[in-house]
């Protein structure tokens, strides 16, 4: 067992402080990685402060992990010493059920490993997570991250670039279709860059006139104002798909009304109790919600290979760990664009 550097939570209402946790020795199919880079997601923030219910402290958050290889077990085949590496929400499944068996263990029927708060199936309690030195993950649960993008803006590929990735390509968006990302954060301005990508006609749809401009250079073609009723009803019944990214319970039924007959908008951000939904919207047109959370290991490399072939990489702020508090309060606040990275020298 090692010892390593971390910053987490001890309860509810405290601050991230530095820590020492245990990282566990590597059995055969491991992979020690040595944390170069670690993303900031909304998601820390609220399973730390208890906001999705009770967490066991110590909360180490950190799920949009790059790092080098420092280490590997005796069976490990896929990476060696050296590599560059991603670790994203998961570190382990049962893979056994239906769902790993199809290469989803995001639903794994048994319950994923998350890659923190999970429970620990080697050293007993929950699993830490990348704001630490380094991670000990089975070879399965490691992607490999394309040589050729900045390493330094890869990080929130593994959750917000997954997240957004996965719905695109299970709702087989193509070339021409006409996608609605709703809501520009961390989320939707990945959801921009890679429907734009795929060769989508990618209109933002937000509520706020100065998100505009930065929409149409993130890649948006065009931008609709949800507040304007004369332009949504132009838009109305004209999408081929929705990526719906805003992150608080809110009223579906403006967005219904964009969509073509027999799409879908997909709901990647909230969590929480959505308001009603008018059914005669839905039943007029065969319209269907549907929700979607990150995605699997096999689509997270295939998403990196693309974003490698494609260099297409989040906007982000590098911050060093020690300056993680007044980053937290910024992403609650939705100051920022688009996502912090926490430069993980900062903890040597
Ligand atoms: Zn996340
Ligand atoms: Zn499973």
């Amino acid at each position: 067992m090692e010892t390593v550097k971390a910053y987490g939570a001890s309860s509810a209402t405290s601050d991230l402080e530095m820590m020492h946790i245990d990282r566990r020795d590597l059995t055969g199919n491991d992979v020690q990685i040595d944390i170069l880079y670690c993303g900031v997601c909304h998601s820390d923030i609220h399973t730390a402060r208890s906001e999705w219910g009770p967490a066991s402290y110590p909360v180490v958050p950190g799920h949009e992990i790059v790092g080098k290889v420092i280490a590997t077990g005796p069976g490990v085949t896929a990476f060696k010493e050296g590599d560059l590496v991603g670790v994203g929400c998961m570190v382990d499944s049962c893979r056994e059920c239906s769902a790993c068996r199809e290469g989803l263990e995001q639903y794994c029927e048994n319950g994923a490993v998350m890659t923190y708060g999970g429970k620990d199936k080697h050293l007993g309690g929950h699993t830490f997570g990348g704001y630490s030195q380094n991670i000990v993950v089975d070879e399965a649960f490691v992607v490999r991250v394309p040589e050729n993008l900045d390493i330094a803006r890869v990080a929130p590929l593994l959750c917000a670039g997954i997240t957004t990735w996965s719905p695109l390509r299970h709702w087989n968006v193509k070339k021409g279709d006409k996608v609605g990302v709703i809501g520009l954060g961390g989320l939707g301005h990945m959801g921009i860059k890679l429907a734009h990508a795929l060769g989508a006609y990618v209109v933002m749809i937000t509520r706020s006139m100065d998100k505009a401009e930065d929409a149409k250079a993130l890649g948006a073609d065009e931008v609709l104002l949800s507040t304007d009723e004369k332009a949504m009803q132009k838009h109305a019944n004209s999408f081929d798909f929705l990526m719906n990214t805003i992150p608080v319970g809110h009223d579906l039924n403006p967005y219904i009304s964009l969509m073509k007959r027999d799409t879908t908008m997909a709901i990647v951000g909230a969590i929480e109790p959505l308001k009603s939904v008018h059914g005669g919207m839905l039943v007029s047109k065969r319209k269907n919600i549907a929700g979607s959370m990150i995605g699997g290991i096999e689509e997270t490399q295939e998403m990196l290979d693309f974003c490698g072939e494609h260099n297409i990489l989040p906007d982000v702020e590098m911050i060093d760990m020690q300056n993680i508090n007044e980053a937290w309060e910024r992403v609650v606040r939705a100051d920022v664009k688009y996502r912090f990275v926490i430069d993980m020298k900062s903890l040597q």
